[in-house]
């Protein structure tokens, strides 16, 4: 989940959220973009690739205004582009959001929204939700707030969003479920933020979220909180003793520790939306093409280089005694440079976080030429291994800056639990009871 920056004041907004950006740059992203409201109008500006690469777009554009939302993406949904990038609007182009986190429902409620005429740039989940927003507004027939709420109460997911209309210049709205958000307080000037690292410098004095709540936020009311169900809530005013460099780490002494204790949360959403205990079922959307194939596949290979080699070890033992599938788990580097026997019964799994890994990936492509199915388990959208292969499943894991891998190889065995389940299920190779057991194992976590 990556950052998101909002101001509303007498300053120049787009200064303060780009400065805003840069302070979250060490989260990693891979696009970023800016909604800037003036005179009843609301200009946006986006970009793949580095802030900078933002800055360089605006640069003789109308960037004036005292209201502005940005935000740095890390793509779950669609390919880092310029139109995947944030912010997303409604239909009319009168309300425009940021979000961080991943809406699970998008898929029906995307079918939906299109029926009622919606149409869809982006192939973000995150779009659904601004489309919602502007249908339940409706031309402002209900108000802004109510709008938003209304829309979240519709939502299964995570998220921290922040959104803002076109005709109303002292209006900011900000929600959030299981993804952080903080509203700073200064002197006749609001800030907010997925961490307060972009705050810190202009107010100590901050408000954060709980899950659940919902904040608006006008120079003229203050700050008003209530929960989705529309409940009042009295803000908890915290003052900051932090410093920046401590902020950026979330407190922790490095990014490293800070990524072990992230990792519930990302494994919570790489399972999120993939398995149901009520059904009884697993589902990873992204192989359930190819599904057939896995079930038919007389063994499995695993490439990976590193610590992705080692989630592959564990992943030995998830499929084989799960699934019944023999697995060879190999070292991409040794692989490549053999003449390894591979035929088109077999199934190759390609594990790297960041999809990128050079001997990983021409390990898939002499698969490849020699027929094989290739699946990849990647943390980056879009990123080379999960185009190579024919299909594959995000781990959803964020981006980790610590070299040594922590919470991107838990979110890796994450995946190949359920999908050694998946397969396990559908080959008859798990008894129901213990496939059922192991959900309810699994839903403790999420
Ligand atoms: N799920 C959203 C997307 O893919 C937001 C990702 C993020 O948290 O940056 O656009």
């Amino acid at each position: 989940m990556c950052g998101i920056v909002a101001y509303l004041g007498e300053k120049n907004a787009y200064e303060i959220v780009i400065k805003g950006l840069q302070r979250l740059e060490y989260r990693g992203y891979d696009s970023s973009g800016v909604a800037i409201q003036k005179d009843n109008s609301v200009n946006v500006y986006k970009q793949k690739g580095k802030v900078q690469d933002l800055i360089d777009f605006a640069k003789n554009k109308d960037t004036k205004g005292n209201l502005a939302i940005g935000h740095t993406r890390w793509a779950t949904h669609g390919l880092p582009n310029n139109i995947n990038a944030h912010p997303h609007q409604s239909s009319n182009g009168k309300i425009s959001l940021v979000h961080n986190g991943i809406i699970e429902n998008y898929s029906v409620l995307k079918k939906e929204l299109e029926q009622r005429g919606h149409v869809f740039k982006s192939e973000t989940d995150t779009e659904v939700l601004v489309h919602l927003i502007g249908d339940i507004h409706n031309n402002g027939k209900q108000s802004l707030f109510d709008s938003v709420r209304l829309a979240l109460n519709e939502v299964i997911g995570a998220y921290a969003i922040v959104v803002i209309s076109d005709d109303n210049s002292d209006e900011l709205i900000a929600a959030r479920k299981s993804s952080p958000l903080v509203v700073g307080l200064g002197e006749g000037e609001f800030f907010c933020a997925s961490d307060a690292t972009p705050i810190i410098e202009y107010t100590k004095n901050v408000v954060y979220l709980e899950d659940g709540e919902i904040a608006h936020i006008s120079l003229k009311n203050g700050l008003k909180l209530k929960t989705i169900g529309n409940q009042n809530k009295t803000p908890y005013i915290q003052e900051l003793e932090m410093h920046l460099e401590t902020l950026e780490k979330g407190g922790y002494e490095h990014f490293m520790l800070k990524e072990i204790y992230e990792q519930p949360q990302s494994i919570m959403d790489s399972m999120r939306g993939r398995f149901s205990v009520t059904k009884g079922k697993v589902a990873l959307g992204g192989i359930l093409d190819f599904e057939e194939k896995l079930i038919n596949a007389k063994r499995l290979i695993f490439v990976a280089c590193g610590t992705s080699w080692h989630a592959g070890l564990v992943g030995e033992y998830l499929f084989e005694e799960i699934a019944r599938i023999p697995v060879e788990v190999e070292y991409a580097s040794e692989f490549r440079y053999r003449n390894p026997i591979i035929n088109e019964d077999d199934v190759v799994i390609a594990i790297s976080q960041s999809g990128e890994t050079a001997d990983t990936l021409a390990a898939i492509k002499l698969a490849k030429e020699r027929k094989a199915t290739l699946i990849g388990i990647c943390n980056v959208v879009g990123s080379s291994i999960s185009r190579e292969t024919h299909c594959g499943s995000y781990t959803h894991a964020g981006p980790e800056i610590g070299v040594a891998s922590t919470k991107a190889f838990t979110a890796q065995v994450t995946i190949l639990t359920l999908m050694s389940m998946m397969i396990g299920k559908r080959k008859g190779t798990i008894s129901n009871e213990r496939f059922n057991r192991l959900l309810v194992e699994l839903k403790c976590y999420s």
